[in-house]
């Protein structure tokens, strides 16, 4: 009986580490049948996974913007004021951490002089490009036009190998219109018998920052209303249930779309030896970190905190992991993110609703980390000594360019260029780690999604006082609390 009930309470659980599994497997044994080259087959065993990327994506304005609203209409300034202190906070704190950890092991394990046969070196330093990058991120937090917010085009100058490694061939550009990277060719040139092309890469898709800080603002306006804001709050919270409820359906759907998009990522992949021999101690160097943060510091912070079971805490946020690896954005997995927050772990949904799609834009210690140990890497690589100086500016530029990464596939790597040009390193470098970004994005992405999660367990718990405190004045928001 008791089986049968921790089972059910389970399944989706379950089903979700079925389908990883299923959909390795899956893909591992298609790849004997069905080659890298054949766009046309992967595209149709992508179908199923494109439905479900598309059903979380298009959660994704009307789940930010009713609960950014809604939770900021009912707080007052004070309210909002410690609860968003603690938030950011939490984040700078944690997001620097894994900066650290990373430069720590890159520094220490050497991943850049560990080379067998080299990668050919080439081309010339570029110019900077850092600055523009962090001019773009504070634009994007004004947005001049409420609809296009929603497919608004960034522009970043990058390398990427024509051809075989960037785009990501099977995250075919027709199908992620919501959040997409696109590119076009600029300067073509041919390097060690590859076309290599300088390109104008177009990270377009929603400017979800835009929209975020948009909604705080209005929410927080529409709180200072009082009796005459209250139609519009119900407008807000009612939007907020009708997607949660959504959301609950989709997320049966996700199991199933996930075997197929790992299954079609497996068979797309190319030369997998030369890219695991060629960038294993830097892969290696690279999870490791991710590990150390998943299991020990973020689990700490928890524990110190809140003095409750972080592994626990976890497991209720398997699924939401499951989904951030299999699709390789934060922003994608953020209606899961709420949804295991709310259901499994119990937060309350006023500050799941506060935090949580903000974290997904702008808090992202997986790829924090990533962009350090990279951009070390790299200089290890080409022989370029860094001074400590240097160190610490790629720390400072790691952070900035992992809260201007957008939630999508391969943000982490567009942003890169920040944090290369600050220390003057060659900005088309990128191209040495271009082979294994897919696979490291999935990991990274998983440890954005648990630092936002544990981020919202502790600011919950440290704002008990404030929820007890609108408890008792009655709270405003009717629906949510039926
Ligand atoms: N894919 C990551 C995310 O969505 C961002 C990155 O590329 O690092 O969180």
């Amino acid at each position: 009986e008791k089986c049968k009930e921790i089972a059910k309470d389970n399944l989706l659980v379950i089903f979700m580490i079925i389908a990883v599994i299923v959909g390795v497997g899956m893909g591992l044994g298609l790849r004997n049948q069905i080659s890298t080259d054949d766009k046309k087959a992967i595209f149709f065993l992508q179908f199923p996974g494109d439905l479900l990327l598309n059903m979380l994506k298009l959660l994704i304005l009307p789940l930010i913007v009713s609960s950014l609203i809604s939770a900021m209409s009912g707080l007052k300034a004070q309210a909002s004021g410690k609860m968003g202190l603690r938030t950011i906070v939490y984040y700078l704190v944690t997001t620097f951490c894994a900066v650290v950890l990373g430069i720590i092991l890159v520094v220490t394990i050497r991943p850049g002089y560990q080379r067998e046969s080299a990668i050919e070196r080439s081309g010339s330093p570029k110019s900077a490009e850092g600055l523009t990058s962090l001019l773009d991120l504070i634009r994007n937090c004004f947005p001049d036009n409420l609809v296009t917010v929603c497919f608004e085009k960034r522009e970043t100058k990058m390398v990427y190998e024509k051809i075989t490694v960037y785009p990501p061939t099977t995250e075919a550009p027709t199908s992620m219109n919501a959040t997409n990277v696109s590119m076009t060719t600029v300067a073509p040139k041919i390097i060690d018998g590859k076309l290599l092309s300088i390109g104008l890469v177009y990270q377009s898709g929603m400017n979800v920052l835009g929209l975020v800080v948009f909604s705080l603002f209005f929410g927080g306006i529409l709180a200072r209303l009082g009796e005459k804001g209250r139609p519009l709050i119900d407008v807000f919270d009612c939007l907020h249930l009708v997607t949660m409820k959504l959301i609950t359906l989709v997320i049966w759907y996700s199991p199933f779309g996930i075997i197929f998009l790992i299954a079609a990522k497996l068979v797309a992949m190319e030369n997998p030896g030369e890219m695991f021999t060629q960038l294993g101690y830097y892969m290696l160097t690279v999870l490791v970190g991710l590990a150390i943060h998943t299991f020990i510091i973020l689990p700490l912070v928890y524990l110190v905190i809140t003095r409750k079971n972080p592994y626990k805490f976890m497991y209720g946020m398997l699924q939401a992991l499951l989904t951030a690896w299999g699709t390789a954005s934060s922003s994608a997995t953020l209606p899961v993110t709420m949804s295991c927050l709310e259901e499994r772990n119990h937060v309350d949904p006023r500050v799941t609703m506060f935090v949580t799609p903000i974290g997904a834009t702008v808090n992202m210690d997986g790829t924090a980390l990533y962009e350090a140990v990279a951009a070390i890497f790299i200089a290890q690589y080409l022989d370029m000594s860094l001074s400590f100086g240097e160190i610490v500016i790629i720390s400072l530029t790691a952070t900035a360019a992992a809260i201007g990464a957008a939630g999508v596939p391969s943000a982490g790597l567009v942003t890169m260029a920040i944090v290369l040009s600050a220390v003057g390193l060659p900005v088309e470098e990128v191209r040495l780690i271009l082979a294994i970004d897919w696979f490291l994005d999935r990991f990274r992405t998983a440890v954005n999604v648990l630092g936002d999660s544990f981020g919202a367990g502790i600011v919950a718990h440290l704002s008990q006082k404030e929820l007890e405190e609108m408890d008792r004045e009655g709270d405003i928001h009717k629906y949510l609390m039926e």
